[in-house]
């Protein structure tokens, strides 16, 4: 599903069903497009076969939320945790810059995500307003429901953490991928996370004040330019389901942040 205003991206959904499901996944979602506060003048929702092609079955990341509530310890912390995944200081400055001013060229919100070279910082997206958006990838029908409740047992029963847990699943997971740094354009909406295969799906409250309204996602990604366009294969069209889930933490207090920080890569 995607929803616009005067052509500008407004939200945007993907969901692997099976036919049954079909009708009701589309109410669903044009219903989801028009909740949103900033009522969308077009509504586009596709619905494609995948032509019995079996979506690759992936386990969650594990997801580990750190209790850091200013804006600026967040941020510090993500950084420090990208460094520890190998991306260079100087990318990893580059990418909050961009996400804090807009990454389209322009200064806006973009509709998918950069795709930035983990060590020298360059972009590789081919179009720098739209960005790379990452598309069929969903829950599995069985797990979608103890997922939820899992999440919401730990106080995290927002839609976006549902659908963000997802998407960075299958993000971390794409050829040549080493992080991804992501927080909402949702002025409301004030948590973000770091994803990678090593550190799991590592979530702050705050990575940007309330009322924020810039906001995007930096796949980082060794060597682009050897894999840009098998990894853009990856991320817009091969069907992933995610079929299971990892663990989930709270991590407080400075000593155990420290400590997550410095042990938690173990590849
Ligand atoms: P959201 O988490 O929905 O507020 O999205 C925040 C930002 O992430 C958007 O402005 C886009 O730049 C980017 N984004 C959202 N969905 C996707 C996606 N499926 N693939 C890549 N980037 C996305």
């Amino acid at each position: 599903m995607h929803a616009s205003l005067s052509e500008k991206h407004i939200s945007g959904n993907e969901r692997i069903v099976t036919a049954r499901s079909i009708e009701s996944t589309v109410v669903e979602l044009v219903r989801r497009a028009m909740n949103k506060d900033s009522s969308p003048d077009r509504v586009t929702v596709t619905v494609e076969d995948l032509k019995g092609r079996h979506p690759r079955l992936l386990t969650a990341l594990d997801v580990v939320t750190i209790q850091a509530s200013a804006q600026e310890t967040a941020r510090a912390l993500a950084s420090r945790i990208l460094q520890k995944n190998g991306i260079s200081s100087i990318c990893v400055e580059r990418a909050i810059r961009l996400l804090t001013r807009g990454a389209a060229p322009s200064g806006e919100n973009m509709r998918g995500a950069v795709v930035m070279d983990a060590a020298s910082g360059e972009r590789f997206e081919p179009d720098q307003e739209r960005g790379v958006r990452a598309s069929r990838f969903d829950w599995s029908e069985e797990a979608a429901e103890g997922i939820r409740k899992r999440l919401a047992d730990s106080g995290l029963s927002h839609f976006r953490t549902y659908e963000a847990l997802a998407l960075a699943t299958k993000i971390a997971h794409g050829p040549g991928v080493v992080a991804e740094l992501c927080w909402s354009d949702d002025p409301d909406y004030t948590a973000g996370y770091v994803a990678s295969l090593s550190s799991g799906y590592v979530r702050f409250p705050a990575l940007k004040q309330k009322g924020g309204c810039k906001g995007g996602r930096v796949i980082f990604v060794q060597d682009p330019s050897a894999r840009l366009e098998y990894l853009i294969r990856y991320l817009e069209t091969e069907p992933v389901l995610i079929h299971q889930f990892g663990s989930l933490t709270e991590i407080t207090g400075q000593g155990s942040i420290e400590a997550f920080i410095k042990y938690h890569n173990h590849v």
